[in-house]
């Protein structure tokens, strides 16, 4: 069916084709290099967002699987991993992002597909940027005394990582790879909406003939990220996901002596100036929030517009709004592919009723959605009151909240106001101001020009809510050592 934003751009159809791997029925336990039957015998299906078709059917790891895997990065951490010369343990890890590139495409398809998000993006972002980080940190594997100077450096353990459901493949690569890097075993959980791409990995590590129990992957749904959590025998937890669960593993591994890491929520603010290249904003903060359907932590969910540019801004957004298209993430035409379940479109059209309720002004492009999946129409919200919820709190969705300023001092007071500070964006043709503003932005990370740039060499991390700790370059590597 030929394919067209509201503008009326005719797109023929585009699909990335999926007849060059097949998906197994099946998927057991990546427990000690081999595919392990749940004891609990439980399995649960993952599904197509697009369609709602079942993908496949997923084994439920209970406390016996965990503490099974647990047992294996364990004893790997014992008499293998911790003990090899640590360039050994760079060459498994550059083999595993060779593997990566060269898989990309079944990855990437796959990823589209458990997920809902556009191929363009897993195909350009997600999948290269995950093997990007494989190869940074396979370089650092022996050089780890270089990185902190003056230092001795001993690898942790075992890690327990917890990844979201937003970039699968990816947070699965942040992770894993400098706890390998640095001479950890891990247990990872993906999340139970998207674990393909995790079991896809898992594949391949058995390729890459690392040592058995090296990296274990259980998959589950939040009692199995709590059956980790909970763990004695875990050195390090590793959480990317909710404030409101990263608070429960906060408060489950205080004084437990087990190391922690919190990558959780964002609701970040993009400010533009007048003297700012408007096109060039514009095209950025659709990008910032409208990208993989705005399940972002660091979406640029608000936007303040110095006021005399306000009109023009909306005018521009509304009309790229309209040029989007919703649909097929397959299609490499997508823009905006499917929500990635029933309950978080549910979320997201809650929060599209209160900004109405609110008194904000909602406006939404007027494209076609597909009969069967999950879909939201991009949506931005003017005249925004600052202590709204839809300003205040994360929606995790395609929905923009903007208001204006008058001030530098204004903008930055309306900015830092939210119990968030993951990331910002800041858009102004005068450095002084940027540098004046990323100072003071309590944000993890502050993007000039520019937004949703990643690089393994480049640390990601938040301030107050969205967490603690710092992942990506030699930071990240930190966050797996010993340092004394
Ligand atoms: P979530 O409910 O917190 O889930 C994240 C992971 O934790 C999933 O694997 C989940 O399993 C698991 N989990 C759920 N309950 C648990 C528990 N009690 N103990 C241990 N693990 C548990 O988050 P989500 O709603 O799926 O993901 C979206 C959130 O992640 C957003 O708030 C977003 O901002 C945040 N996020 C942050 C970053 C960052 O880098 N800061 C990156 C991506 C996402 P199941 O999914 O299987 O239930
Ligand atoms: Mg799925």
């Amino acid at each position: 069916m030929a394919r067209k934003n509201t503008i009326d751009w005719q797109l023929a159809p585009a699909p990335e084709s999926t007849d060059h791997f097949k998906l197994k029925e099946q998927y057991e336990l990546f427990i000690n290099g081999k595919w392990q039957k749940p004891k609990s015998g439980k399995y649960f299906d993952t599904i197509n967002p697009a369609n709602e078709q079942k993908l496949a059917r997923i084994a439920e790891a209970g406390e016996a699987d965990v503490d099974a895997a647990v047992k294996a990065a364990r004893k790997a951490y014992d008499t293998v991993w911790s003990r090899m010369p640590a360039a050994e343990r760079g060459k498994y890890i550059y083999r595993i992002a060779r593997l990566l590139q060269e898989k990309a495409r079944q990855f990437a398809v796959v990823e589209s597909m458990d997920g809902g998000k556009p191929i363009r993006e897993s195909r350009d972002f997600d999948i290269p940027v995950a093997a990007a980080h494989f190869f940074y940190y396979a370089g650092w594997a022996d050089k780890l005394a270089y990185a902190f100077p003056g230092k001795s450096v001993a690898p942790l353990g075992v890690a327990g990582q917890i990844v979201p459901w937003n970039f699968p493949l990816l947070m699965a690569a942040w992770k894993i790879a400098p706890a390998l890097a640095c001479g950890n075993t891990v247990v990872l959980k993906p999340a139970e909406t998207t674990p393909l791409t995790a079991l896809l990995l898992a594949e391949l590590i058995q390729e890459a003939e690392l040592p058995d129990g090296v990296v274990n992957i259980v998959t589950g749904a939040g009692a199995t990220g709590a059956a980790i959590v909970n763990h004695p025998d875990i050195n390090k937890i590793a959480f990317t996901g909710s404030t409101a669960v990263g608070k429960l593993i906060q408060r489950a591994t205080a004084g437990t002596g087990k190391k922690l890491t919190l990558e959780l929520g964002g609701k970040a603010p993009n400010i533009i100036f007048a003297d700012a290249t408007i096109d060039q904003a514009v095209e950025g903060i659709i990008n910032g929030i409208y990208f993989n359907q705005g399940h972002v932590c660091c979406a640029g969910s608000r936007l303040y517009v110095e006021e005399s540019v306000h009109d023009e801004v909306v005018r521009k957004l509304k009309h790229r709004m309209k040029s989007l298209v919703v649909g097929d993430p397959l299609d490499k035409n997508t823009d905006i592919g499917a929500i990635n379940s029933k309950e978080q479109l549910g979320t997201i059209n809650k929060y599209i009723k209160l900004g109405q309720q609110e008194g904000a002004d909602m406006y939404q492009s007027a494209c076609d959605l597909p009969g069967k999946g999950f879909w939201c129409r991009p949506t931005l919200f003017t005249n925004v009151a600052q202590s709204a919820r839809i300003t205040q709190e994360e929606i995790f969705g395609p929905v923009l909240a903007i208001q204006t300023f008058r001030t530098m001092e204004e903008a930055l007071q309306k900015a830092n106001n939210t119990p968030y500070g993951l990331s910002a964006g800041v858009w102004t043709d005068k450095g002084s101001k940027i540098f004046n503003l990323t100072t003071k932005l309590r944000a993890g990370v502050v993007w000039a020009n520019t937004f949703n740039k990643f690089d393994p060499t480049s640390p990601f991390g938040g301030y107050k809510e969205s967490g603690y700790g710092r992942e990506g370059g030699v930071h990240g590597l930190g966050a797996y050592l010993n340092l004394n």
